[in-house]
């Protein structure tokens, strides 16, 4: 499994165990807002890019391709420019609910995800 589709499979994992819960869309702005700043930031439009140290869509939306829009994600720099919201931290998940997770990856998700930028290859403190 390509690294990007794990880390995918991983973070919603912890997304879903959580609840599902979306930040609001202005949260997700302010978010949006700190990644453009970014040197890592790869521009893909005026309100779109990509990470290039974990390679994930991110967008001023509250949507679901949106790294930014699930309350469970964190930047992956250490330390990082941004975290999950209180109360989503720290989630883990288990090998088995990994495997029910790939298990339920779309032929359409893998798609979505092999459209966004290749994240860049350098250590970023991701566990994954
Ligand atoms: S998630 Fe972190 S490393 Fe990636 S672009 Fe945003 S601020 Fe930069």
């Amino acid at each position: 499994m390509f690294d990007k589709l794990k880390r995918f499979i991983s973070e919603r994992a912890k997304w879903k165990k959580a609840g599902s819960v979306y930040r609001t869309t202005n949260e997700a702005q302010q978010l949006f807002e700190i990644c453009k700043k970014c040197e890592h930031f790869k521009k893909k439009g005026p309100a779109e890019g990509s990470c290039g140290i974990c390679g994930c869509r991110l967008t001023r939306s509250k949507e679901y391709f949106n790294k930014l829009a699930w309350a469970t994600t964190r930047c992956p720099l250490e330390p990082p420019k941004w975290v999950e919201m209180k109360g989503f931290e720290n989630i883990e998940v288990s090998e088995e609910e990994m495997q029910i997770e790939e298990a339920s990856v779309t032929k359409e998700e893998q798609e979505q995800l092999n459209n966004t930028a290749a994240p860049a290859k350098k250590k970023c403190g991701c566990k994954n």
